[in-house]
């Protein structure tokens, strides 16, 4: 783990002690006070891409506190945008919020508050609150001002109520164009707040929604849809990130000015994870461009991404919950993440011995036809159970595990050298055999019966244990080991475009591993320790005759050591 990983900000994980955040300060303080009785929060996502990690801080924390505190948690499509947003991603999103482990109360869409939505800009314009504008959006942009000179009203502002209304509804109708009129909130051009300077709170769009379909011609922006849906679902603690601090102004005036419940909103910064992009914006274009397969890629920071690579939810909730709320934006290493998964995968995989890079033994001195021996699952796991390998004269062991001229120190194979074979006996290598080009293909080896795992009474001592697989029933599968997808800490703030930072080795297909049998009977979500070499998981597209593995993370922090070199 990096330095600023072991910062202060870093907070212990699930169970432990913990202080209170500031939301949970604020949330035991409007109880204590009866100000609420039930704490109600939201998560609310665009439906315009699939969520990241990102989202899963803010999903772990909107409804870890109505797990905490009681009350519930909505999940609300903000689909008030009619282009962009996909049926695709609402059900990406409901199933990655459910496997991350949480319930919604209740499903809800931004959209299904249209008719509320109108009803409520109706209220404003009566109260002499909203006008309809006829400039052009540069205009508009001009009078506002800057942020040091005013802003003025222009002509627009000055009409009726009844013109209003009349004007409101033929937008409505579809008596006008794109972008011909706007409905505006009548707040305060003065302000130094450049978003309470009479914001834009309809535009006509005609446009096919994907729920409302051809209905509206005329879609709130999200000033005037967020606050007022917060409200109309009692919303107690609205909880979204920092770039909308300039946006409580105005959510708090449209609150007050319709008279409708007081939801409020806070703030929390973003969290950015290192060696990758997180705007949807980027991971689309990841996609369409074809450098990654699709949204769960292995190696997007997408959880439909991860789920696919082999984390497990409890390790990203660990990781949202080490990693806290906070005021300040900041990047968090994906070492951190990593971690996370090592902690738990070390708890639920199931260990299974693969060879990556085959070589074989022959066991001269075994007679008989082989055997079986017992195996344990998981010795973190006093349940884990057992399972059966077969043993035999012909072995598979590790290319890298053997070396003909080794240095000292080195307890792995060698000639006249002894190892112990994981699970079974203690074998010494006697002669290697080589073809005619001088490679090595097999090792010849003898085995001590007395020494075997669980009944040893051979009395000799050896360093090294290997993995291995019986060459008798083992089978071929193919892994696919990932690398960051990024070769720098931050593509998006680094100089030109993100995409030049594409690391090309992110993936490495090795299809001739060898696999104990065990793995034939793996299935989708199956999590495994291939001993010595990393936690695993079965790839969504494996298939009975062509077994593929995917990589979760290595056993250590293999960049940790490179970083130290
Ligand atoms: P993008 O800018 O990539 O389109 P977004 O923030 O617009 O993402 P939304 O679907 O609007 O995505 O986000 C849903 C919720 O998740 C919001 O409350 C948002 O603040 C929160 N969220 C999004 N990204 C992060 C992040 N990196 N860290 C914490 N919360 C996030
Ligand atoms: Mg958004």
């Amino acid at each position: 783990m990096s330095e600023d990983l072991k910062s202060k900000e870093i907070q212990p994980t699930e169970g432990q002690e913990k202080s209170l955040n500031f939301i949970e300060e604020i949330i035991e303080t409007d109880l204590a006070s009866g100000k609420y009785k039930t704490i109600i929060t939201r998560f609310p996502p665009e439906p315009n891409g699939y969520l990241h990690i990102g989202h899963a801080s803010s999903i772990c924390l909107n409804f870890g506190l109505t797990l905490k505190y009681g009350g519930y948690t909505n999940l609300r499509f903000d689909d008030t945008n009619p282009i962009t947003e996909e049926t695709e991603y609402v059900e990406s999103i409901k199933e990655d919020v459910r496997w991350l482990g949480f319930e919604w109360k209740h499903e809800l869409y931004a959209s299904d508050y249209f008719d509320t939505l109108y009803e409520y800009a109706i209220r404003l314009i009566n109260k002499g609150l909203a006008y309809i504008d006829d400039s052009a959006s540069e205009e508009i942009a001009e009078q506002k001002g800057t942020p040091t000179s005013v802003g003025h009203r222009n002509q627009f502002a000055e009409r009726s109520v009844e013109e209003n209304l009349r004007l409101f509804e033929a937008m409505k109708d579809g008596k006008y164009k794109d972008g011909e009129k706007v409905l505006r909130a009548k707040i305060d051009m003065n302000s130094p707040n450049m978003l309470m300077r009479d914001p834009i709170i309809y535009r006509i769009k005609h446009a096919h929604h994907h729920r409302t379909g051809d209905k509206w011609c005329i879609y709130p922006m999200y000033d005037f849809a967020h606050g007022q849906s917060d409200s109309i679902e009692n919303i107690t603690h609205s909880i979204c990130t920092m770039e909308f601090v300039p946006h409580r102004e105005v959510y708090d005036w449209l609150i007050h000015n319709l008279e409708i419940f007081p939801s409020h909103q806070y703030e929390f910064a973003r969290r950015n994870l290192s060696h990758t992009v997180m705007s949807k914006r980027r991971l689309l274009q990841l996609v369409n461009e074809g450098h990654v397969t699709g949204w769960d890629d292995p190696r997007m920071p997408t959880i439909s991404g991860l789920r696919r690579r082999g984390y497990t939810p409890e390790s990203i909730r660990d990781f949202a919950n080490r990693i806290g709320i906070a005021k300040r934006e900041n990047t968090v290493d994906v070492g951190l993440l990593e971690f996370c998964a090592r902690e738990h995968l070390n708890k639920a995989a199931l260990r299974r011995m693969v060879v990556f890079d085959p070589l074989k033994v022959v066991i001269t001195n075994y007679a008989g036809e082989g055997e079986t021996l017992r195996a344990e699952n998981n010795p973190e796991n006093p349940n884990g159970g057992e399972r059966e390998i077969s043993f035999s004269n012909e072995l598979y062991i590790e290319h890298e595990d053997f070396m003909e001229e080794p240095p000292k120190k080195y307890f792995r194979l060698a000639p006249g050298q002894m190892v112990r074979l994981k699970y079974a006996y203690i074998i010494k290598c006697d002669e290697v055999v080589k073809d005619n080009a001088g490679n090595i293909v097999q090792l010849n080896c003898s085995h001590f019966p007395e020494s075997r795992s669980g009944a040893d009474t051979s009395g000799i001592k050896v360093k090294g244990t290997l993995h291995w697989v019986n060459a008798k029933d083992c089978v071929k599968v193919q892994v696919n080991e990932y690398d960051r997808l990024f070769g720098v800490e931050d593509p998006s703030g680094s100089e030109g475009d993100f995409r030049n930072y594409i690391n090309p080795d992110s993936l490495q297909v090795d299809e001739n591993a060898l696999a104990e049998p065990a793995l034939k009977d793996a299935v989708i979500n199956d999590r495994f320790q291939f001993l010595r070499k990393g936690y695993f998981t079965l790839e969504k597209d494996s298939a009975a005759d062509k077994l593929i593995f995917n990589k979760t993370v290595g056993l250590k922090d293999s960049w940790a050591k490179e970083s130290k070199k």
